[in-house]
């Protein structure tokens, strides 16, 4: 069985070292993961990492709608593209949970931005949305060709229906473990428009609370998943990791069984 995490914190796992991460990633059946930034600083941690663990890890570069501020991070990400090879923009997006938060104008500029720099750069998007429906889908709509994964995706089906004709995959949780979770998206949603993602260290699966997240328990994810669709284990990690090399056009082929 072959896994892809397509959406990993390596730089926020500090319970672990990266190594140990690493194996125990590659024991329980990944292929790879998708080092996401937040920031201009993770972006540069993800591009390290991946060096150091070339065709395993791979690198994206993104600002986080709750790290936008009033300056210009967007030519530098700019840079840091132009320099290194990066396999997404993100993970980018808005975040309305908090009153706290950026505005929703600045935030909706920088979004809009990275949507640009990803359709120049023939790069896919990696998108964070929380509280933001209603602004995110016409957004969207503007990008329609765009290839972009809306990641830790928890909201209703009519996002999805609105969404459906455009270049758009969902990505999920450990929050499909939770019992309170309610299965329509998954069981309606064809296979091939999934992902899966730990987005270690938050959201731990079910079968690991107490514990940090990590890559490895995306296994619990692709569990879940097939429980719900009526499917095997095998089949949605086959499905899911090959979409996610297609998706994030990766140099790499999945070993064969
Ligand atoms: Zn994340």
């Amino acid at each position: 069985m072959y896994l892809f995490d397509t959406h990993a914190h390596p730089h926020l796992c500090t319970d672990t070292p990266l190594n140990a991460l690493v194996d125990r990633a590659k024991a329980a059946g990944l292929v790879g993961m998708m080092s996401v930034a937040i920031d201009l600083d993770s972006a540069r941690d993800a591009i390290q990492q991946s060096e150091h663990y070339p065709g395993f890890i791979w690198p994206t570069a993104g600002i986080h709608p709750t790290s936008v501020a009033d300056d210009d991070q967007i030519t530098e990400l700019e840079a840091i593209i132009q320099a290194h090879d990066v396999y997404a923009i993100g993970e980018c997006g808005l975040d309305f949970y908090r009153d706290t938060n950026p505005s929703a104008g600045l935030q909706t500029d920088y979004f809009r931005a990275q949507l640009d720099i990803a359709k120049r750069y023939d790069l896919p998007v990696i998108i964070h949305a929380r509280h933001a429906d209603a602004e995110l889908v016409p957004i969207l709509l503007d990008y329609p060709d765009v290839p972009k994964v809306i990641h830790c995706f928890s909201s209703p089906w009519s996002v999805v229906e609105a969404l459906l004709d455009t270049a758009t995959w969902f990505s999920f949780t450990g929050i499909v473990t939770y019992t309170q979770y309610d299965p329509e998206v998954v069981e309606r949603l064809p296979l091939h428009r999934m992902m899966i993602e730990t987005d270690c260290p938050y959201l731990t699966p079910l079968s690991h609370r107490g514990t940090a997240n990590e890559p490895a328990f995306v296994s619990a994810i692709c569990s879940q998943i097939a429980a719900i669709k009526s499917l095997t284990p095998e089949t949605v990690a086959a499905a899911t990791t090959q979409t996610a090399i297609d998706f994030f056009k990766l140099p790499t082929a999945v070993p064969a069984t």
